[in-house]
């Protein structure tokens, strides 16, 4: 607070110093040269004999004498008062203070790139350095986010990295995608409010892909899909597990997998859906209750067939019958 008050009169006093440079001594009735001052009034020429400079018309010989110099340093010292000043005002750590376009660009720089996939590139997202995250130090938290969302990147590029329908080889190298950029996203619900803003610019670019697939119902599945996995729904943002709506699309080929793991995706995803529902009884209802029943008996992978057994437990006591 002393010192708020002191960079107010610092800046009071600067003020009033550069209004008085800019003014000078106010007489715009004399003639002299404009550069020097030297008094003119007895010389007809536009040239300076004392320091040579010619003006350019007769009107530049009329002006106040100021000092240009002193005037902008006043307003160069002006400012670094107004910002010393916006600084001190602005609550929290310092990276809270630095304008986030510009924080943005330091980070680009600046932050440590998050580990490798453990099992080797292209198996899996990029991992942000867990401790990271706790850190005291706010740029450290600040670089735990920038490199969760270089991994929300390859999450979303991994996705749309082809075109056309999803095959299902395809599916199966994106699920466990899915499952880290899912746990991720989670994580991220522990960052204080304030300072959860640097992964969003990974978000924009997925509604923005989401924006541009309107009119290509695959390209539209997948952007889509890619958004439902950080929860992102609407307009605004859900931190809220139970609100990720992967699509019934992606759910239903999940179902009818080959690979015993991607169908407990697709058991999951159903299942969160399902609680969304519970939660939220407007939500549209999942679509394949049947086959999940079906699975719950009949599936040949017994870790399957108990998760299918488990969630229809759950449907049978939570939702409306059919
Ligand atoms: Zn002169």
């Amino acid at each position: 607070m002393v010192t708020f008050v002191l960079i107010s009169c610092a800046f009071l006093v600067v003020a009033v110093m550069t209004i008085k440079a800019w003014w000078g001594d106010g007489r715009t009735d004399l003639r002299r040269c404009p550069r020097c001052w030297y008094d003119m009034s007895a010389i007809d020429t536009l040239k300076c004999p004392e320091c040579g400079h010619a003006a350019r018309r007769t009107s530049d010989m009329y002006q106040r004498r100021a000092s240009k110099r002193l005037f902008r340093a006043g307003v160069a010292g002006m400012c670094m008062l107004a910002l010393a000043g916006v600084y001190l005002v602005i609550p929290g750590p310092w990276t809270n203070k630095v304008p986030r376009p510009l924080m943005r660009i330091i980070l680009s720089i600046a932050a440590t790139p998050p580990a490798p996939p453990s099992a080797g590139p292209g198996s899996g997202l990029p991992v942000p350095v867990a401790t990271l995250k706790s850190s005291k130090r706010s740029w450290d938290r600040l670089v735990w986010q920038h490199q969760a969302s270089v991994a929300f990147r390859a999450w979303d590029d991994a996705v749309h990295g082809t075109q056309g329908p999803i095959t299902h080889a395809e599916l199966a190298r994106l699920v466990p995608l899915a499952d880290e950029a899912h746990a991720l996203f989670a994580e991220t619900g522990g960052l204080f409010a304030t300072e959860a803003w640097a992964y969003d610019g990974a978000i924009e670019r997925m509604v923005a892909r989401r924006t541009a697939a309107a009119g290509d119902a695959d390209r539209l599945l997948r952007a889509e899909w890619t958004l439902a996995e950080l929860q992102y729904i609407g307009s605004g943002y859900s931190w809220r597990p139970d609100f990720a709506r992967v699509p019934d699309a992606i759910i239903q080929q999940a179902l009818a997998h080959a690979d015993a793991r991607v169908r407990l995706f697709g058991l999951d995803r159903f299942g969160r859906r399902a609680h969304q529902v519970v939660m939220e009884p407007a939500s549209p209802m999942p679509i394949g209750r049947e086959i999940v029943e079906a699975m719950a008996t009949g599936d040949g992978d017994p870790v399957v067939r108990k998760r299918a057994a488990d969630l229809v437990v759950y449907m049978d006591g939570f939702l409306p019958k059919k």
